[in-house]
């Protein structure tokens, strides 16, 4: 049986994937769980979600699934924030029957929950076709990652994938400050970057990988092996935790970007990689959002944005120029284009008026006085206007991202990029 369980948390307390490290360890009385667990996060532009929008789905050989879905509904039951307005949590069971018929259906379901906006209408009309059982809490959103969730377990080699450490906290300290050695977590970073990633900002001297709402995480470390995760938290010194999970995820791997030809084809609430030209130059604007706009061939325009918590890579945005050729990956809301990851294709050359050059000397000539052109003090040669001369512009070209603290959950960070053909600069 495949179990798939979402929007149990909301932006207050709880997280889905303490419910799924729960029940992972409780549902060994019903069976044996088959493989690890999946952390799926969706869509990251939808509204109504809630902190994370994550779900969760983890696989179980089982001969009692009657007693295995009321020990999941009952939990769900106790630990959601059902009081929460955006709370809808939702629960589905695949019995094994039906993991042959689903699979490519739920494979595509997945890739639109991951990319598209989904009616809750289309989850529950899935679930009625497909006669699987199931149990939507309020009006039920979350059958939608719930069913999500499950498509990925039945295709686990269609899709790229990472791994999250993720630490919980005793019970009794949920909601109060969390004890960490901060230093602990920045030798973990040393000792397992690159294969490890967000645990810290080293330039801006964050922990990242330490929530501060008051959910039961401790910590999640990320990273592209469970060995690797694991040998981090072996170094991390914090305080005591109550259980722990090594979940496979979709975090990291850009499966939430569309390929856009043009701007005519870009849509609100969808996030995309898109190839333009800067059409002017990037302005500050109240807040310290830096904002610019690009152009494509069919010379439609939209603003792009590094927004404020991108903190350092504002200063690389506020580098470009009208010209310069680019490909942006971002979310796109209220027709703004968040920037996640930019590459510098092709800059546009720069230049700057300065004074003639003595063709004798070679010395700049000194102007002779309001429209009165220009001479050189030494020589006597005159020229009658300024020149043009290109300007170094400070700025390579090259893939860049947001800090690590900025980083989306999707976004597939530049220490995981495999390309040769062009220099990579991986935010630390
Ligand atoms: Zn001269």
């Amino acid at each position: 049986m495949i179990i798939g369980i979402d929007d149990t948390d909301s932006n207050e307390g709880m997280c889905t994937t303490y419910l799924g490290a729960l029940l992972l360890d409780e549902l060994q009385a019903y069976g044996t769980v088959e493989t690890r667990p999946l952390l799926i996060r969706l869509n990251p532009t939808i509204p109504y979600k809630t902190r994370g929008n994550a779900a969760v789905a983890m696989k179980l050989k089982t001969d009692c699934p009657e007693k295995v879905i009321a020990h999941v509904v009952s939990r769900i039951e106790e630990f959601a924030r059902i009081e929460c307005e955006k709370t809808n949590p939702g629960a589905v069971f695949i019995p094994e029957k039906a993991y042959e018929k689903l699979k490519p259906v739920l494979r595509n379901f997945l890739e639109k929950a991951v990319k598209e906006v989904i009616e809750i209408e289309e989850a529950k009309s899935l679930i009625s076709e497909s006669g699987v059982p199931s149990k939507g809490f309020k009006n039920g959103r979350g059958l939608i990652g719930a069913l999500a969730a499950c498509g990925a377990m039945l295709n686990l080699e269609e899709w790229d994938h990472t791994f999250e450490y993720l630490a919980y906290r005793q019970k009794e300290k949920w909601g109060t400050p969390r004890k960490i050695e901060k230093e602990s977590f920045f030798e973990a970073d040393r000792n397992t970057y690159p294969d490890t990633w967000d645990t810290v900002d080293l330039k801006n001297r964050l922990v990242v990988c330490v929530p501060h709402s008051a959910d039961p995480v401790l910590f999640g470390i990320r990273g592209k092996n469970p060995a690797v995760v694991t040998k981090a938290v072996s170094l991390i010194r914090a305080e005591p935790i109550e259980r722990f999970a090594i979940y496979r995820t979709n975090q990291g791997t850009d499966m939430h970007l569309i390929s856009a030809e043009s701007i005519a084809e870009i849509r609100d609430m969808h996030s995309y990689t898109l190839e333009g030209t800067v059409s002017a130059v990037p302005e500050t604007i109240h807040g310290g959002h830096v904002i610019f706009p690009i152009q494509d061939g069919d010379g439609n325009e939209i603003d792009c944005a590094a927004f404020e918590p991108t903190k350092n890579f504002r200063l690389l945005i506020r580098k470009l120029r009208p010209g310069d050729r680019i490909v942006v990956s971002g979310s796109v809301n209220s027709r703004t284009f968040n920037i996640e990851k930019i590459e510098i294709k092709k800059l546009a050359p720069l230049y700057r008026e300065e004074n003639p050059v003595c063709p004798t000397c070679g010395k700049h000539m000194k102007s002779s006085g309001q429209n009165q052109g220009f001479r050189c003090k030494k020589c006597g040669t005159q020229a009658t206007s300024k020149i043009l001369c290109e300007t170094n512009r400070n700025l390579t070209e090259g893939l860049y991202e947001v800090p690590p603290c900025a980083r989306r959950h999707l976004a597939k960070p530049l220490v995981r990029e495999q390309k040769s053909d062009i220099e990579i600069h991986p935010a630390r």
